[in-house]
């Protein structure tokens, strides 16, 4: 039975490779039509804390394969994530007037706080959003690990993956006309179906510690709303 929806404080995370717009950089369209989503919950008092890839970037892994230093390469790749905090910081700030802090988990005190974990959940309880960056600021991780490590720490009631597609299927709908869509689905199911919801070390922490992920469409204008709200869309991961 799906768990009850609508929510106070979320943790979204974002891909990186949406905020490119495909390509290398920033798309100012893209940050611009996610911010106006983000400003929608926000005036709700819905309390919004933000975890943004780097795939528009780097990747430490796609680095590696041309010659580069993994580690060095994943250092890369967390500063990329860096840019789109604070593309994402402009547009809520200078669009919708809205507070947001930039934490990040590799200290440049000329940009960004530090990740101070009670200096975030305050800032959330004074209705600042607040935009993860530089990941966990470890090698050989990822930001969807990040998601589950931040929601877990300042308390988030779910990790909401916003994605290009509109939740969890038995298979690649694209490819498979007889996919099978999931409205909810358990953290076990999904390992024993081999599904994909986030990386492995993200879903076995979201799994380990009762952490329930909405996967949903973020294309769609107003579903971060709807997400928040407990209207019905996307794949609930719970138990
Ligand atoms: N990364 C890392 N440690 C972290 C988070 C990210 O090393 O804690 C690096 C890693 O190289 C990763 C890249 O940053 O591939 C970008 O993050 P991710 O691939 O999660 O971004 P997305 O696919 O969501 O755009």
């Amino acid at each position: 039975v799906p768990a009850k929806r609508g929510y106070g404080r979320v943790l979204l995370k974002l891909g990186g490779e949406m905020f490119g717009g495909g390509s290398v950089g920033i798309d100012p369209d893209v940050v611009g039509a996610v911010a106006r989503q983000i400003a929608e919950i926000v005036a709700d008092g819905v309390e919004v804390a933000i975890v943004i890839g780097g795939g528009n970037f780097f990747r430490g892994a796609e680095l590696q394969q041309r010659g580069m230093d993994r580690a060095r390469g994943d250092y890369m790749a967390m500063l990329g994530t860096v840019m789109n905090c604070l593309a994402l910081q402009d547009f809520l700030e200078r669009e919708h007037d809205i507070d947001t802090r930039v934490m990040t988990a590799i200290t440049m005190s000329k940009v960004a706080e530090a990740y101070i974990p009670r200096r975030a959940a305050r800032h959330m309880e004074k209705g600042r959003v607040v935009i993860f960056g530089a990941g966990t600021g470890m090698p050989f991780f990822s930001t969807d690990t990040t998601a589950a490590q931040r929601a877990l720490e300042i308390g988030c009631e779910v990790v909401l993956m916003a994605k290009a597609v509109d939740g969890v299927y038995t298979d690649d709908p694209k490819i498979n006309p007889d996919a099978k869509f999931f409205e909810h689905i358990t953290h076990r199911e999904v390992l024993e179906r081999g599904l994909k919801v986030a990386d492995a070390t993200a879903f076995s922490l979201c799994m380990d510690n009762l952490m329930p992920i909405l996967v949903f469409n973020l294309l769609e204008e107003g579903n971060i709303a709807r997400a928040v709200g407990g209207e019905k869309i996307g794949t609930l991961v719970s138990t």
